[in-house]
């Protein structure tokens, strides 16, 4: 296994605010808009509401030096720090340690607004600005620790070689070891990702090297890096200080690297971080922290055999008795969350938000509000969403397995198939094309009849997976790109890691029963182009009659731009002589007729709803 996953410090970069939905709204609107409910009291009412949610902390790094300004929510100041514990204090949140709180969650014993501090990666800055406020304080934090850094005294590269760039001033740079040329103010993010590529490969020492040679093709001084010692996790004395000093130290993997269908090497990375913890820590190591906050659900079993007892992500939210302890949820904080928003975050008012804008705050104030000690551990959810189809979408035959699809995409994986799509498939890929879509990461790629024409008249890059194995190894030998395919399940938070700027989702939704589970798994602002049909089908949980039911179905969490209907083709496999056959069986069948004479074929023929449009939530 290569190291080329090390990526401290990733979660910072592309986590959420601590306001899922923030992106909707202007920030200066938005804080106003929470200075008003604060004084109006709602707060109060929220916290009351949700007193029964654990509220779990992400902290990262604290700055030695001025890093605040370059990642700052990754390097915090002790002052926030302070500022943090003494309202928690003020405001009587009584602060657990992680052990303590995951098992009076389980047993509905939680004292009210219950809260627990945690760290991620075990930076320095956490010993040497940190400890001395958690000697001060005495609260007990949980420090996630990864170890190869600790192993291999450097600088953490990928973080590190990111500074170079955001601190030099040079326009122009000529990478080392023959990476090439690139001008600076508009191809930075290139050069940046050649240098990333390069040098997560190479060695330790080389690796550090190798900085050095970019920190001097850029003109930044290296020495000011290493004076402060900028960028560093702990070494062995201080990882010691800290766990005799009684912080909890716990997993975080070796690496900084979790596969999500690797079991192996995930095994692999847990066994490795806490052989080298062992040494240092007395206390039982099992509490996990997924690094970068990908996961996917199936990875609980994984962990619960290596005798884990619960995992961290960096979804926002509060944890109630039936959250998964594998994903459990935490309030990102930093120094881009302004005072109040951390305010709205710890006393549930933001989580009421989010369930008004997922549409399920009744089930949530029924479930938490009034829930029974223990709770059932039962997903309620998709219940609800049953209850939302109305006259306009019916509900149909059912959900199916991989086993069902595995078959049906062995039988349909033909180019007729293709051609029945194809209207469809051609309205997508306009669709992306007109909006400038530069990496598209496709949700459900069965045969890769999509993938095939996308890759053919895209220029910008495509992912693609599915959840029947059958599909993913057809769309491979389709497209000749098997690398860019893989197995994954769109229920699954994992399968949507990466970068892409616009999701497409045909011919999926409408399988699935918990279809907006879906959705909200989809990174706030990317692009999304989907379709639901109008017509039954055996593997169909539902169908729609009229656009006006797409949006409001999909709109709570899409910002819809427009409902485009797409007609079955009339002629799918250019066949005059099927054609003719088809209007020879539908004489009977004056409605059906009429679709094949091309009039009104949506309606009496079938097709589908194409929406899209950007999506409105940031909560992955
Ligand atoms: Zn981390």
């Amino acid at each position: 296994m290569t190291q080329d996953a090390m990526r401290v410090g990733r979660p910072a970069a592309a986590s959420p605010g601590l306001l899922a939905n923030r992106i909707a709204i202007r920030p200066g609107l938005l804080r106003f808009g929470l200075t008003a409910a604060k004084y109006l009291g709602l707060f109060q009412i929220a916290r009351y509401v949700t007193r029964n949610g654990l509220r779990i902390i992400c902290y990262h790094g604290f700055a030695v030096a001025d890093e605040y300004r370059f990642r700052s929510r990754l390097f915090i100041r002790g002052e926030l720090f302070r500022r943090r514990i003494e309202y928690l204090r003020r405001k009587r949140y009584p602060i657990l340690p992680l052990g303590q709180a995951v098992q009076a969650l389980g047993e509905g014993r939680l004292p009210p607004c219950a809260t627990v501090v945690t760290m991620d990666d075990g930076w320095r800055g956490v010993y040497s600005v940190g400890l001395p406020l958690i000697r001060e304080f005495r609260i007990p934090v949980t420090l996630y620790v990864s170890t190869y850094y600790i192993e291999h005294p450097m600088p953490v590269f990928p973080v590190a070689l990111s500074y170079l760039f955001w601190r030099t001033t040079a326009s122009k740079v000529d990478l080392p070891r023959r990476l090439g040329t690139f001008a600076l103010d508009a191809q930075a993010e290139e050069a940046e990702a050649a240098a990333q590529e390069l040098g997560t490969q190479l060695p330790p020492a080389d690796r550090l090297c190798f900085l050095r040679e970019v920190a001097e093709a850029l003109g930044v001084a290296y020495d000011e890096i290493e004076n402060h010692q900028l960028f560093r996790a702990l070494d062995e004395p201080q990882l010691r200080e800290l766990a005799e000093a009684g912080v909890d130290i716990q997993l975080h993997s070796h690496r900084h690297n979790w596969p999500l269908h690797d079991r192996e090497t995930a095994e692999r990375e847990i066994s490795e971080n806490r052989g080298f913890l062992e040494r240092f820590v007395a206390r039982p190591l099992e509490h996990f922290c997924y690094p970068s906050g990908i996961y996917g659900l199936h990875q609980g079993g994984w962990l619960a055999a290596l005798g884990i007892r619960s995992a961290t992500t960096i979804e926002p939210g509060l944890n109630f008795p039936d959250t998964s302890r594998f994903a459990l949820r935490r309030l990102m904080d930093g120094h881009p969350v302004p005072d109040v928003e951390f305010e709205a975050e710890i006393s549930g008012f933001m989580e009421i938000v989010r369930a008004l804008r997922y549409g399920h705050l009744f089930s949530m104030l029924q479930r938490r509000f009034w829930s029974h000690r223990g709770g059932s551990g039962s997903s309620t959810q998709n219940n609800d969403q049953h209850q939302q189809i109305g006259q306009d979408i019916s509900p149909a035959a059912g959900q199916q397995g991989s086993e069902f699809y595995d078959r049906l995409h062995a039988e349909s994986n033909n180019p007729d198939t293709g051609a029945m799509y194809y209207p469809l498939l051609r309205e997508v890929v306009s669709c992306t094309r007109a909006h400038g879509s530069r990496s598209i990461l496709e949700v459900g790629c069965g045969n890769g009849f999509l993938a095939e024409m996308i890759l053919r008249e895209h220029s910008g890059s495509y992912r693609g997976f599915d959840f029947s194995p059958v599909a993913v190894r057809n769309a491979s030998r389709r497209t000749g790109r098997h690398e860019i395919l893989f197995c994954g399940d769109a229920l699954d938070a994992g399968s949507y890691a990466g970068d892409y700027d616009t999701i497409v989702c045909t011919e999926v939704l409408e399988h699935i029963d918990a279809d907006l589970d879906v959705v909200r798994l989809w990174r706030g602002g990317t692009w999304c182009v989907c379709s639901v049909p109008n017509f039954d089908y055996p593997s169909h949980v539902r169908f729609f009659h009229t656009s006006e039911a797409v949006t409001a179905r999909y709109g709570q969490l899409i910002d819809i731009k427009c409902v485009v209907k797409v007609a079955r083709p009339l002629i799918p496999d250019g066949r005059l002589t099927s054609y003719l056959r088809n209007l020879r069986w539908s004489r009977d069948d004056p409605s059906r007729l009429l679709g094949f004479l091309g009039i009104q074929t949506f309606d009496r023929l079938g097709g589908w709803f194409l929406f899209y449009g950007i999506r409105c939530l940031r909560d992955s």
